[in-house]
């Protein structure tokens, strides 16, 4: 039976609790968020009728510091992948040593069935229904899945109107002439790459002899192949949600991203053979890097998954009994959790200029990055080896620690 992503979520919380020996009153407290607020608003759409937005927001803890997380705009959002998706949000922030807690929202709508107008409405609409819970001190959004730069822009245009001041700490992921961050377009698949280079390091694998397949081509698996294409790796298949591309010879960046200029999609290119998107995942090559959506790698395909080493960009693409597999076989897997921490890295980067007025440069951006991934990485490297346990586990141990002391040191637990 697959579990749904909340039910995995806390299979790992409960493991690393225990790990610990935390009291169950940690467990009790982490296991669902602090506040969930549900709201329904309107929206006037083009042809004049008035139609009702159903959104999420959800605030798992602000032990550390105020909570933050992306907003998806998608036809199927529920409340308990909110749930889920914020408690990933605490454990990716406390393992990059963040001030924050983990945050999620989201709206049920179909982007690509509103016009600009609309989209709009939906953006504003859903900010006024949410503002008094969020704000550059309590709770800051970003992008999610089908939400982009634009769709900040309108959010904090709004909460600005709402506050009477300019308000740029309110969300990131904005654009850069509105207090966006240099380099936040590409964070999450930098992280990923300086992830993937530390864990090819530990188990002798030269990337630049490697085949990677990467399964999506949004924001975090385009800029997936480019820097796998810059550390010298042969990008073996792409795909995205219409189709994928096998190319024995390799698929440069350039020409994927000329497609994706020209058609949206990767329809095809020279050399390569068209194949269907779930077989980029078992294809045969050294790195698998899922970063589209969650439970891919699951008993139904893990037995022919031939890479050695797998980069979750995606969040909570593999489950639970897929994972325990893939470790029994040797499998090295750096965890959604660490690999795709760069993105809200780098967002924090934004709101820390945003609240000093002062903003840094690309390379600054990056070098700041770089140190804070490689930290990591190397942090919950030594957790795994010290206790004896896989990067995953050992990313939930670095990623509650923080959190549970403050909430000691709050009086929330024992
Ligand atoms: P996106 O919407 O830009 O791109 C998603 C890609 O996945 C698209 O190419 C889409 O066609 C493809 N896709 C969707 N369903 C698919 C399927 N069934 N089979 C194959 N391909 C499919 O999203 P994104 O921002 O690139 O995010 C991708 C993943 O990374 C998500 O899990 C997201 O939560 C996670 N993530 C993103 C960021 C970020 O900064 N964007 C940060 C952390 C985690």
């Amino acid at each position: 039976m697959k579990l749904s992503i909340l039910e995995a979520t806390r299979v790992w919380l409960k493991k690393a609790v225990e790990i610990m020996n935390y009291g169950e009153d940690v467990y009790e407290i982490l296991k669902d968020p602090q506040r969930v607020l549900y709201v329904r608003f309107p929206v006037k759409m083009d042809d004049g009728t008035i139609r009702i937005f159903t959104g999420i927001r959800a605030q798992h803890n602000d032990a550390v510091g105020p909570t933050k997380g992306g907003i998806r705009f998608h036809p199927i959002v529920d409340i308990d992948e909110v749930k889920a998706l914020s408690i990933m949000m605490t454990l990716k922030c406390n393992i990059m040593c963040l001030p924050y807690g983990g945050g999620k929202g989201g709206v049920i709508c179909d982007p690509e069935k509103m016009s600009k107008d609309e989209l709009e409405g939906v953006s504003r609409g859903y900010v006024r229904a949410i503002s008094q819970i969020v704000g550059p001190t309590k709770d800051i959004p970003a992008p999610d899945v089908f939400t982009n730069p634009q769709v900040m822009a309108w959010m904090m245009d709004e909460y600005s109107k709402i506050r009477e001041y300019d308000s740029p700490g309110f969300i990131t992921g904005k654009p850069i002439s509105l207090g966006g961050s240099l380099g936040r377009a590409s964070a999450t698949s930098k992280g990923c790459s300086i992830t993937m280079d530390e864990a090819a390091k530990k188990i002798g694998l030269d990337i630049s002899k490697s085949t990677i397949a990467i399964q999506g081509c949004g924001n975090v698996g385009s800029y997936m192949v480019k820097f796998a294409e810059e550390m010298g790796a042969k990008i073996v298949a792409v795909c995205d949600v219409k189709g994928g591309l096998y190319c024995p010879n390799g698929i440069s960046y350039e020409k994927i991203r000329k497609e994706m200029e020209t058609c949206g999609t990767i329809r095809n290119l020279e050399d390569c053979e068209r194949i269907a998107p779930k077989d980029v995942l078992t294809i045969d090559c050294d790195i698998l890097i899922p970063a589209a959506i969650e439970n891919v790698i699951s008993m139904d395909n893990v037995h022919d998954i031939k890479a050695k080493l797998i980069i979750e960009a995606a969040n909570g693409p593999t489950t639970p009994e897929a994972h325990t597999i893939l470790q029994d076989k040797g499998v090295l897997i750096v965890p959604d959790i660490l690999a795709n921490a760069g993105g809200v890295t780098v967002s924090y980067f934004e709101w820390v200029q945003n609240n000093e007025g002062y903003y840094w440069s690309e390379d600054e951006i990056h070098e700041k990055l770089e140190l804070k991934m490689r930290l990591a990485f190397n942090r919950i490297w030594d957790i795994a080896q010290e206790k004896k346990v896989d990067l995953r586990l050992a990313a939930h141990l670095a990623g509650i620690e923080r959190v549970v002391e403050a909430m000691r040191l709050r009086g929330w637990v024992r």
